[in-house]
């Protein structure tokens, strides 16, 4: 399974998240973070069929 880097919104550590196939993007989940524990967003999309994550803040 590939990963994607993203920056957790809180403590702003960076670490791997797992990514879904294409199909099923986008798409948002509730995600915790492995650093901090907070919870976030992320937002999984897809661009020439790339699928790529990022992270935002759950009160964003
Ligand atoms: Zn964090």
């Amino acid at each position: 399974m590939s990963t994607y880097p993203v920056t957790c919104p809180t403590c702003f550590e960076e670490f791997e998240v797992p990514l879904p196939p294409a199909g099923e993007t986008p798409a948002e989940v509730d995600y915790d973070c492995e650093i901090c524990c907070r919870p976030m967003i992320v937002v999984y999309e897809v661009d020439d069929n790339e699928v790529y994550a990022s992270a935002r803040g759950i009160h964003e």
